[in-house]
C-alpha cells in the first residue's frame, strides 16, 4: 500500500506554524475571496463592528483555518478554536461563547457536524448576540437571556451541502474555497523551501506544486518528504530529479493522484465498466466511508475532469482511462 500524503502524521507542528501565513498579504492564491475579505475585514475595523458571520467551504487542506486565524490577526482581536463534534452538549458552546472578548473571532471546523441542540444555542448567538437559557423543569421552566459581547463566528465545512438551510443563512459571508493552481502551489512550496532553509530549483519546486493535488497542506507536505529524500540520498539540493524520486516511492503519480485515488479509478474502470456506480457502493467497495470518498477523494477527480458525476452514479471520463493506461468499452468514447 502507498502512503496517503493526507494521511500522514503531522509532523514538528513547530514548523507547520512558521509554514503557516500570518497575514493576507502572505496568502497566496484564492485572489477573489482575499480581496473579499480585504474589504470587509477594512470595514469592520473602521466601523469599530464585529466583522460579520463568515463561512468557508471547499475540501480539506485549502486554507479554511489559516484564514480564519489570519482573520482574527488582522482585526486585531482574539481567536478561540473548537469543532462540531467537539460540542456535544448545548453547554459546551455556551461556555465557549459567554467567555469571548468583545468582536472576538470564534472558528468552528466541521460545522456541518453541530449537533441539533447546540445548533438552537447558535442561532440566538447569531443573530442577536444572545443567549436563551432555560432555568428549571417543567411547568416552572423559564428561558432568561443573556446578552453576549458581539463576536465573529468563523465556520468550515467540507460540505456545504450538509448545513441546514437556517445555519447556512445567519452567515453574512459564504466563501467557497477553490482548489490551487500550479503557479500559486509553487509559490507555497517556493516559500516553503525558504523557510526550511533548503536550497531549491526552480524545475524542484514545480515538481512538488504540479502533484500537490492542488492542495496546500498537501504541497507543504509533499515539501517536507523530498527535504528528506534531498538530505538523505541526495546533496541537500531540491532538483527536479530528487523531487520525482521522492514522490514516486511516496506513491504520488505525475498528475498528483495518490494511492487511494487510483484505487478508485481502477475500481470503477475493472468492475463497473467505467460507471456509472453509486456512491455508496464504491465506499463500500474500497472500505471507505462515504464521507472520505465525496469529501476528499472525489472534488480533485471531478476538477482535474478524470471523473463525471450524472444522475445515474459517477462515471469515469476519457483522461481516466487514458491516465490508467487502459481501453475505455465501446460505446462509452462516444459520451465524450
Ligand atoms: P483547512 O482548514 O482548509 O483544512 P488549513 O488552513 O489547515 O486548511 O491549511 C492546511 C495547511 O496548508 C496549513 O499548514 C497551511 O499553512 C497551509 N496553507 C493553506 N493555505 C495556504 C496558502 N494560501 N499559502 C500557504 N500555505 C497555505
Amino acid at each position: 500500500p502507498t502512503l496517503r500524503a493526507e494521511a500522514l502524521p503531522e509532523d514538528a507542528p513547530d514548523l507547520d506554524r512558521a509554514l503557516r501565513p500570518q497575514f493576507l498579504s502572505e496568502f497566496v492564491g484564492q485572489a477573489e475571496a482575499r480581496a473579499n475579505l480585504r474589504v470587509f475585514i477594512e470595514s469592520a475595523k473602521m466601523r469599530g463592528e464585529a466583522m460579520d458571520h463568515t463561512l468557508f467551504h471547499g475540501p480539506p487542506g485549502l486554507g479554511k483555518t489559516t484564514l480564519a486565524q489570519i482573520m482574527a490577526r488582522e482585526l486585531g482581536v482574539g481567536f478561540r478554536m473548537t469543532s462540531g463534534p467537539v460540542l456535544a452538549k448545548a453547554g459546551d458552546l455556551a461556555a465557549i461563547l459567554t467567555n469571548l472578548e468583545p468582536r472576538d473571532v470564534l472558528f468552528i471546523d466541521e460545522i456541518h457536524r453541530l449537533s441539533p441542540v447546540v445548533e438552537e444555542v447558535l442561532y440566538p448567538a447569531l443573530e442577536d448576540f444572545a443567549l436563551d437559557l432555560v432555568i428549571g423543569e417543567g411547568p416552572a421552566a423559564r428561558t432568561v437571556r443573556i446578552d453576549l459581547q458581539p463576536f465573529t463566528l468563523v465556520g468550515a465545512t467540507t460540505r456545504l451541502g450538509l448545513l441546514t438551510t437556517p445555519l447556512r443563512d445567519r452567515f453574512g459571508i459564504p466563501t467557497r474555497l477553490e482548489f490551487y493552481t500550479e503557479d500559486e502551489l509553487d509559490l507555497i512550496v517556493t516559500r516553503g523551501a525558504r523557510l526550511l532553509g533548503i536550497p531549491s530549483d526552480p524545475e524542484g519546486t514545480r515538481e512538488i506544486a504540479r502533484r500537490a493535488r492542488g492542495t496546500p497542506r498537501i504541497a507543504g507536505r509533499l515539501l517536507r518528504r523530498v527535504v528528506d529524500f534531498a538530505l538523505v540520498e541526495g546533496d541537500g539540493r531540491l532538483s527536479r530529479a530528487i523531487a520525482d524520486r521522492a514522490l514516486t516511492r511516496l506513491g504520488v503519480d505525475h498528475l498528483g493522484l495518490d494511492g487511494a485515488d487510483r484505487r478508485y479509478l481502477t475500481l470503477l474502470a475493472e468492475n463497473y465498466g467505467g460507471g456509472p456506480v453509486g456512491v455508496e457502493t464504491i465506499a463500500a467497495a474500497l472500505s471507505e466511508s462515504r464521507d472520505a470518498v465525496e469529501e476528499v477523494i472525489e472534488p480533485f477527480l471531478l476538477q482535474q475532469g478524470l471523473l463525471m458525476r450524472t444522475p445515474r452514479g459517477r462515471m469515469l471520463a476519457q483522461k481516466a482511462w487514458r491516465h490508467l493506461g487502459l481501453e475505455a468499452p465501446r460505446g462509452q468514447n462516444d459520451l465524450f
